[in-house]
């Protein structure tokens, strides 16, 4: 039986891989990307000349089914993101839903390290006992239900946004929960990692529009 291995790899800086990692991705035989082109500065920079493949959201049936035909011929996949852990709230996991729907025989083998939520999660000081994570915020069917929720919500929050709508997202928790303490986390483990806490009034007066890019993950108290 082959193995496919979810590999995380860095959320920013290359130097945040784990040594199993280095080494399976050096072993396998093909390693399946979301960008190839991202992928190979990890690569580059460790000496990795292990053929890479593309698989995003989009890819096609023939793509899995490509997948399908290594993994039958006996072939060990990695399968790594542009950044942090596999499925989290990425292409990864249609991929793993996929193989195990369709009872394909691979062995799937985790090697954990970096995501963006737990690295957001153990800085933010709010309890991680019990969180939820929701993703990314909904673009605009289910927006208001989205904040509605967080409002009632006793445990903390979690969530992903883009650059694009972060400001938009902050004046929505400003309407509905203006009350709640916040950590938004930019840029993790990147040159401009940034964190900001406070109630969202305060974090929007904090954010100057130059600092308006990068990546974000949001933590309600
Ligand atoms: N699977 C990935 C993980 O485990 O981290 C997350 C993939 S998701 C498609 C990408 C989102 O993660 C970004 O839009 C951003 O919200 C968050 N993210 C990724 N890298 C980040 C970083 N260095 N700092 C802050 N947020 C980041």
């Amino acid at each position: 039986m082959s193995n496919l291995y979810i590999i995380a790899t860095p959320i920013g800086n290359l130097e945040d891989i784990t040594l199993r990692a280095l080494r399976v991705l050096k072993e396998v035989d093909v390693v399946l990307c979301e960008d190839t082109r991202q992928t190979q500065k990890l690569l580059l920079k460790y000496k990795i000349d292990s053929q890479t493949l593309s698989y995003h959201q989009y890819s096609k049936l023939n793509k899995i089914n490509k997948i399908i035909e290594l993994l039958k011929d006996n072939r060990n996949l990695a399968l790594v993101s542009d950044a942090g852990t596999p499925g989290i709230s990425d292409p990864g996991n249609m991929l793993i839903k996929y193989l195990i729907e369709n009872k394909v025989d691979v062995k799937i083998i985790p090697i954990p390290g970096p995501s963006a939520l737990t690295s957001a999660l153990c800085v933010s000081g709010f309890p991680t006992d019990n969180f939820i994570f929701l993703g990314f915020v909904p673009h605009k069917k289910g927006r208001q239900t989205f904040f509605k929720n967080i409002a009632k919500e006793k445990r903390t929050v979690a969530f992903y946004e883009s650059p694009h709508r972060i400001i938009k997202t902050l004046n929505s928790m400003k309407e509905y929960f203006p009350e709640k303490n916040i950590v938004i986390c930019r840029e993790l483990t990147k040159i401009y990692e940034t964190i900001y806490r406070g109630n969202s009034e305060e974090i929007i007066k904090k954010i100057t529009p130059d600092q308006v890019k990068g990546e974000f993950v949001v933590i309600v108290g």
